[in-house]
């Protein structure tokens, strides 16, 4: 089956007792038993959920996965691949990373002993580098958030195989419509299924797509034992969402050109950060493992102050200000006070994330709103 008509049908089977075509929300924390242990394999629902297993299969089908875990947010999920570590081992992460991940390794895990490096993944041997005896995981995320960098994930997958390491991507950004890090190596796939996944801004959920039964067993454990689940009402409105991923995803596509187009020919807007510019870092990289570029981008200011960035945003219209992605509406944020707050000015500033730097969520509104709400919020 091909993309979109998984995205509506993979995992979702009328309903047997009555044939309704949705999945049914099945709000329930237990099931009822013929005798001990003798059940129609739900016992209670952490464990397992009907509608959140329709889910399951739908967002595996869409990640080429065999398996696939939703969680109670992307933390979550990021949180049980975490957990597979032991104190002692190495993590070797891309530098320009979600911040939310960045405190989590470095402000909860690591008082765990396991240790982090963060590390510019552009080239991607830079990350031999840092490997040793301890090294267990790479994290990648690409594009990355929000300075839109490509990471070679075939290039990660050699390097995690030929040292037995697991490689994780975290596959947020782009959606399985853009981009199947399994299919090209990794090992686990992560989603904050919050974003392009849901895609209406309604859910907060996590998802891990794996191949490997082993790896899935251990997962599956972690996420059993740990039991950051989601609810059947957030899987019914993310199975809901996932029916228009692709098409949400097209025009997601198509205005994310045209607003990169736009912004990089504005005299007053300095550098523009979107993976579909032929000149960009990697550009060759991005163009081979992604199908298309999407809607995420970012720009500083010629005049580059947090003032000027501030004043833009608010003058905003239909572009609202608020953190998150991936939504039906567009959105602008200042990630050094926003998203990034968590990371220290100077790391922060490393990986190009200034104080005018603003990022864009674009949405699927008419692309001409959105570019005149852009023109009179840089011009007022
Ligand atoms: C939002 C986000 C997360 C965290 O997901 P939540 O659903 O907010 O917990 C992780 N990685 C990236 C790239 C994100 O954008």
């Amino acid at each position: 089956m091909k993309f979109g008509t998984k995205a509506i049908h993979a995992g979702q089977e009328p309903d047997p007792t009555n044939g309704a075509i949705m999945t049914p929300i099945y709000q329930t924390s237990t099931y009822v038993q013929e005798s001990p242990g003798n059940h129609k394999g739900y016992a209670y629902a952490r464990g397992k959920n009907p509608t959140r297993e329709a889910l399951q299969q739908c967002i595996a089908a869409l990640e080429n996965a065999k398996h696939c875990l939703c969680f109670s947010s992307g933390m979550g999920a990021i949180d049980a691949v975490a957990k597979l570590l032991n104190p002692g081992d190495e993590v070797i992460a891309t530098d320009d990373l979600y911040g939310g991940t960045y405190r989590m390794f470095t402000k909860v895990f690591a008082r765990f002993g396991i240790k982090f490096h963060f590390v510019n993944m552009q080239e991607a041997h830079n990350i031999k580098n840092y490997i040793n005896n301890n090294t267990k995981l790479l994290w990648v995320e690409t594009p990355t958030n929000p300075t839109c960098r490509i990471i070679d994930i075939k290039a990660c997958a050699s390097i995690a195989q030929e040292h037995g390491l697991l490689l994780a991507v975290d596959n947020t950004f782009a959606s399985p419509f853009l981009q199947n890090p399994l299919d090209m190596g990794a090992h686990i796939v992560m989603h904050s299924v919050t974003k392009y996944l849901s895609g209406h801004s309604d859910v907060i959920m996590g998802a891990l797509c794996v191949n490997d039964d082993k790896l899935f067993d251990d997962l599956a454990f972690i996420h059993n034992s740990c039991g950051a689940v989601p609810g059947p009402q957030d899987s019914f409105l993310v199975l809901r969402g996932l029916k228009t991923l692709h098409i949400r995803m097209e025009r997601h596509c198509f205005n994310g050109r045209k607003v990169a187009e736009f912004l990089r020919n504005h005299p007053k807007v300095d550098k523009v950060y979107w993976p579909g510019f032929t000149d960009m870092p990697n550009y060759e990289i991005g163009a081979s493992q992604m199908r298309d570029f999407g809607g995420m981008m970012s720009f500083t200011l010629k005049q580059d102050s947090k003032e000027a960035a501030f004043k833009l945003a608010s003058n905003c219209k239909v572009f609202s200000l608020a953190e998150s992605l991936g939504g039906v509406e567009s959105l602008i944020g200042h990630p050094a006070s926003m998203t990034h707050a968590s990371i220290p000015k100077e790391e922060r500033e490393k990986s190009g994330v200034t104080d005018s730097l603003l990022r864009l969520s674009v949405g699927i509104e008419d692309i001409d709103d959105l570019l005149l709400d852009l023109a009179q919020a840089i011009d007022a």
